[in-house]
């Protein structure tokens, strides 16, 4: 039974809070019973102890420190409650009920110290990354944005020349996209900017390709370890590809220009540079074309 509980909360995280929080409130409701059943047959149960430490910790980790805090709290007091209004005859037992309420706050304060410091770091780092990521991607499309693109084109050259390995870029412009705007909207046209750029990381994710929107309706497809006579069946099947099927609900074409990296002396600005004239060369041979 408690493997099949401990399973059903593993597959849904909000039931784990139902299940704990039922165990909590329950340890809750017989704690002023079960204190008063302990100090009338003068004892001191350690087991309970050490059990109210699981439970308070429990208490931090599923419901977080505020939470978890006031429930805690409210325990802890309870059980104090019980003792202060019906107080056992002897003193020992008092004394001993009181230390054991005393090393019980001590490591509750300890616990919420602890969970609290880590649940604060693991806050700021999910959302240092978060901001980080916002920051590299492109607001519109989801794709890495120029400064991205650069940067993990600057990496790949990097590796190509410590590894002699190849990387190409293809540079992707779609044809005619402002007559895009002003035949069925700006609305319509970021439709077609945002499939154009699915479409791009779908067709080149397996092969380890990466996609950044260089500008407007420009596209850049970084394509590490891949040489530039790859490239072009790859730029060939992309084109294909978006000029296949309606994109955004547009027929759209694009014009795709190939870049491959040339060795020590080159950079990304003439990478960048290469591909994006032989991209107008494909523009002047009538768009829709690879060159
Ligand atoms: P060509 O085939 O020569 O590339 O023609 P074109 O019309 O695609 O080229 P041009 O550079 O004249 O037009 C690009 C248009 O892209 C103009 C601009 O309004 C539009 N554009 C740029 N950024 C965005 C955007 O974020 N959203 C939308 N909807 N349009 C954009
Ligand atoms: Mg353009
Ligand atoms: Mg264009």
């Amino acid at each position: 039974m408690t493997l099949s509980a401990g399973l059903i909360c593993l597959y849904r995280p909000d039931t784990l809070k139902i299940v704990v929080g039922i165990l909590l409130a329950l340890t809750m409701f017989s704690l002023p019973i079960e204190v008063r059943w302990h100090i009338d047959h003068r004892a001191v149960p350690m087991n309970m102890f050490v059990w109210l430490m699981v439970y308070l910790l429990c208490a931090y980790v599923v419901f977080g420190t505020r939470v978890g805090g006031i429930l805690n709290a409210v325990s802890l007091g309870i059980m104090l409650l019980a003792l202060v209004s019906d107080p056992p005859t002897m003193p020992m037992l008092v004394s001993s009920w009181l230390t054991g309420l005393i090393v019980l706050s001590v490591l509750g304060v300890l616990g919420y110290s602890i969970i609290h410091f880590i649940e604060i770091n693991l806050l700021l780092h999910a959302q240092d990354n978060v901001r980080l990521r916002a920051a590299r991607l492109d607001a519109l499309t989801g794709v890495y944005g120029r400064g991205a693109i650069e940067e993990e084109l600057k990496r790949s050259m990097h590796t190509a020349r410590e590894a002699n390995t190849a990387v190409s870029i293809v540079v992707t412009d779609i044809d005619h996209f402002k007559s895009v705007n002003d035949l069925h909207g700006h609305m319509a046209g970021d439709d077609v900017l945002r499939a154009v750029a699915k479409c791009l990381r779908r067709n080149v994710r397996r092969i380890g390709g990466v996609v950044g929107r260089w500008g407007g309706e420009e596209f850049v497809v970084l394509l590490p370890g891949i040489s530039r006579t790859d490239a072009l069946v790859v730029a060939e099947q992309l084109r294909r590809e978006l000029s296949a099927v309606p994109l955004g609900g547009l027929p759209i074409t694009a014009s795709f220009g190939v870049a491959a990296y040339r060795g020590t002396g080159d950079s990304p600005e003439k990478m960048f540079s290469r591909a994006d004239l032989a991209m107008y060369e494909a523009k002047r041979a009538g768009r829709n074309a690879v060159r």
